[in-house]
C-alpha cells in the first residue's frame, strides 16, 4: 500500500483506471484548486485557444494524473502521457510534440527528472510552439524549424524543489494539491464502492479513509483488499466489523502511516533522543533522500501532527512516542 503507484500489478492499474474520475463533477476535493481550472478551461474553451501550461505538484496518489485526463475531457481535446524519465533525448520529445493536434495536453508525469537537454528543447516549445529539427544525416544535416499546433504542456511533480527556476516560470497555471479529509476520503470510497458494485455502510468507509494517509490511490487501494476479505470471510458486502477485521489483517496502521513514514518518526525517536535533528541526518540514517523527506513524507507527518520543524530541525511529538508505544525519555530525565 505504498502511496507511489510502483508496486502495482497491472489488474490493480486496471480497477484503478476505472475508479477515475472523468470529469470535475466526479473529482471530490481540491475546491480552491478545480474552482480556478473550471474559470482557466471555460476561458481558453470560450477563445478556442490551447490553456495554459499547468504544472500540478504534490505529494503521489493525490489525482495530478486524473486531473490531468479530466481536463483533457473538459477541454474537449486529446491527450498524450509520458514522463521525464521516459524522454531520453530532444528526438523522443520531437515525435511527441509534432503529433499533437490544436489544443492536445501533452501530460509528463515526474517532470522534475527530465534531462537537462530535454527541458531546454521543451522551452522553445512550451514559449513559441517551434522546435528545431535535425533533417538528413551526414553532411547534409541541418537544423530546420518547425511550427507545432498550440497545445498545453501539463506537467506533474511531486518534488517541486527539484523544479529548475525557468522551467517552473513557463507554466502559467501552477496548482498544488493537498491531502484529503476523512470526509472526502470516505466519499471516494463510497463512489469507488459503488463502481466495484460492493455494498458499503458508511462506518465502514469512515473507517478505510481513516486509514489512508489522506490519499485517495491508497484509499481505493484499501477499499478493494477490504472487498476481497468481506467476499471470502464475510457475507459479500462492506461493514464496520468485517472492516476493522480486515484492516487488522493487513496490518494497516491506525492512522495510515506507512513504512517510512513510521521508520523516520522511531529514528528520530531511538537515534536522536526524539530530536530536534537536521534533514540530512535523518536522511541519511533512514536510507532516503531529503527532498524525497522534505515533499512526500514530511507534510502528512506535521498535517497528523507527529513531527514539527524547528529552526534547529525535525522533531518528533508526544503523539508520535504514543502512537510507537515509546517512552519519551528525554522528557522524563529533564
Ligand atoms: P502519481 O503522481 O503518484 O501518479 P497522482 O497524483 O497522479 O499520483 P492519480 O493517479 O491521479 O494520482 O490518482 C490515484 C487514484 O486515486 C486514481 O485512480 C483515482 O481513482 C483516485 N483519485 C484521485 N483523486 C481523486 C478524487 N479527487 N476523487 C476520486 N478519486 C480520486
Amino acid at each position: 500500500l505504498n502511496p507511489t503507484n510502483e508496486n502495482y500489478s497491472n489488474e490493480e492499474i486496471d480497477v484503478e483506471k476505472k475508479l477515475r474520475p472523468l470529469s470535475f463533477d466526479d473529482f471530490a476535493g481540491q475546491d480552491q484548486v478545480l474552482e480556478n481550472l473550471k474559470v482557466f478551461v471555460k476561458a481558453a474553451n470560450l477563445r478556442g485557444e490551447a490553456l495554459d501550461h499547468t504544472l500540478f505538484h504534490g505529494p503521489p496518489g493525490l489525482g495530478k494524473t486524473t486531473l490531468s485526463n479530466i481536463l483533457a475531457n473538459e477541454l474537449n481535446v486529446g491527450i498524450k502521457i509520458t514522463s521525464g524519465p521516459v524522454l531520453d533525448k530532444p528526438g523522443d520529445l520531437a515525435g511527441l510534440l509534432t503529433n499533437l493536434e490544436e489544443r492536445d495536453i501533452l501530460f509528463i508525469d515526474e517532470i522534475h527528472r527530465l534531462s537537462p537537454v530535454v527541458e531546454e528543447y521543451l522551452y522553445s516549445a512550451m514559449e513559441d510552439f517551434k522546435i528545431d529539427i535535425m533533417i538528413e544525416s551526414g553532411p547534409n544535416a541541418r537544423s530546420v524549424q518547425i511550427n507545432l499546433n498550440p497545445f498545453t504542456l501539463v506537467g506533474a511533480t511531486t518534488r517541486s524543489g527539484l523544479l529548475t527556476a525557468p522551467m517552473r516560470a513557463r507554466f502559467g497555471i501552477q496548482s498544488r494539491l493537498q491531502y484529503y479529509n476523512i470526509e472526502l476520503l470516505s466519499t471516494i470510497v463510497e463512489r469507488s464502492a459503488t463502481i466495484l458494485k460492493v455494498p458499503i455502510d458508511m462506518e465502514a468507509a469512515i473507517e478505510i479513509a481513516g486509514r489512508s494517509r489522506g490519499t485517495p490511490r491508497i484509499a481505493n487501494a484499501l477499499l478493494r483488499r477490504v472487498r476481497d476479505f468481506a467476499q471470502i470471510k464475510g457475507n459479500g458486502s462492506i461493514d464496520i466489523e468485517i472492516s476493522r477485521y480486515a484492516l487488522k489483517a493487513l496490518n494497516v496502521d491506525k492512522y495510515g502511516l506507512d513504512e517510512m513514514d513510521n521508520k523516520i518518526l522511531s529514528t528520530i525517536i531511538e537515534k536522536f533522543k526524539g530530536g530536534p535533528v537536521g534533514l540530512s541526518t535523518l536522511a541519511t540514517a533512514v536510507s532516503e533522500n531529503s527532498e524525497t523527506i522534505e515533499e512526500v513524507y514530511e507534510p502528512f507527518l506535521i498535517q497528523e501532527g507527529f513531527l514539527y520543524r524547528t529552526p534547529r530541525g525535525r522533531e518528533v511529538t508526544e503523539k508520535a512516542y504514543t502512537h510507537l508505544g515509546k517512552q519519551n525519555l528525554g522528557k522524563q530525565a529533564g
